[in-house]
């Protein structure tokens, strides 16, 4: 087995897959938000459980993304989240994924895309609610679907929004911003099939208002929650444990440093052991001399600045060359979870899941 190791339950995960589903109870669909290779996790491996489990399709960030998904043999909606530029166009419309637009985006060009590739481009209508990333405010929808109606090719799959504090205690702006959302929907023609989507994990646990008929969990199926204001959590757990092994242990004396910098300076005699993992690995130079990783079931501070390829934390006499270390997840019944790490680091859950390079995954169940 390798060093190091991303390891990836793929019962935990379906698991957590279920209980999202159990908990909308029908009233909506579910879209697997699968961008950045499911949040570190493989998206490969994780959407295959998501259908299997009844999630009607996948969400991702770019028409590449889209592109590998159909590549592995998807054949399934794939619902693009970021706006296309014209050189992606073609490609994803060849790759029959669902393209977002707003006035910015050249909806002539998927038009020619849908007539040289004899089909039917599938769109969804961005809707800009407040957070000002992209898509259209509610009075340009009519400009929008006039333009929309010049092209016949195109076929308008439905809406969509994003919003910005579902994670908050106070749902205030998100009630705004799905108010905005309402405004946009009034001009729009609502069929039966016509898809309705605002809801990200916050909004699934907080805001059953926000379902509409289209939900898009992300951190959730990951087993992390959104934020630690949620009122509800679903109990789900971590999927993802990142494993490596010491390499080297050393004894200092009172006095001696620990490297680059000299950060560290150690009170009293005192042992550490060397990790072979650094931030080339993605591992956060931020939690030099503040994070911990787990050795023999105990929380282990890291000592020093994280190196490119290593760094030190400080343990008992025990530890010693080839212990089992974890940076992130479950080391027998204790866990160093996601958050605890993005906290040290100062960052989120979601960026401590994404961050991984370099280190292969290993996938257990299923
Ligand atoms: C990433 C993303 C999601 C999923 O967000 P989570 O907070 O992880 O549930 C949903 N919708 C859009 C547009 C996104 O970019």
């Amino acid at each position: 087995m390798a060093v190091s190791y991303i390891k990836i339950d793929l019962n935990a995960f379906r698991r957590n897959v279920r209980k999202i589903r159990n908990y909308i109870k029908g009233e909506a669909g579910l879209l697997a938000v699968v961008k950045a290779n499911a949040y570190g996790h493989g998206v490969k491996e994780c959407l295959q459980v998501a259908l299997k489990e009844g999630y009607e399709g996948a969400a991702v960030s770019r028409v590449t993304e889209g592109r590998e998904l159909r590549r592995f043999g998807f054949n399934c909606p794939i619902y693009v989240l970021g706006l296309p530029l014209p050189h992606e166009i073609l490609m994803g419309v060849d790759s029959d994924l669902i393209l977002p637009v707003d006035l910015t985006v050249d909806i002539e060009a998927i038009e020619a895309a849908a007539i040289s590739e004899r089909k039917m481009a599938e769109v969804m209508i961005a809707i800009d609610s407040g957070m000002n990333r992209i898509g259209a405010h509610p009075d340009e929808v009519p400009r929008l679907l006039e333009k929309l109606k010049k092209c016949p090719h195109i076929h308008i799959r439905g809406t969509f929004t994003h919003m910005a504090t579902a994670d908050f205690k106070d749902k205030d702006i998100a009630q705004k911003q799905l108010q905005v959302f309402e405004h946009a929907l009034s001009y729009m023609n609502i069929t039966d099939d016509f898809v309705i989507s605002a809801a990200n994990s916050a909004g699934i646990l907080d805001i059953p208002n926000s379902w509409h008929n289209l939900v898009r969990p992300g951190i959730i199926m990951y087993g992390l929650p959104p934020s630690q204001d949620m009122t509800h959590s679903l109990d789900v757990e971590s999927v993802m444990s990142v494993v490596t092994h010491v390499t080297h242990v050393q004894d200092l004396k009172k006095g001696e440093f620990v490297g680059y910098g000299a950060s560290f300076v150690a009170e009293k005699d005192m042992r550490t052991a060397t990790i072979p993992l650094g931030y080339a690995d993605g591992y956060p130079r931020a939690l030099s001399n503040k994070g911990c990783v787990l050795i023999g079931g105990k929380r282990c501070p890291i000592v020093g600045r994280i190196c490119m390829d290593q760094f030190m934390v400080a343990v008992d006499e025990t530890v010693k060359p080839g212990d089992e270390a974890v940076l992130v997840g479950k080391q027998g019944n204790i866990e160093l979870s996601a958050d605890e790490v993005a906290e040290a680091a100062g960052t989120i859950s979601y960026e401590i899941l994404c961050t991984w390079k370099r280190i292969p995954r290993v996938f257990i169940g299923e």
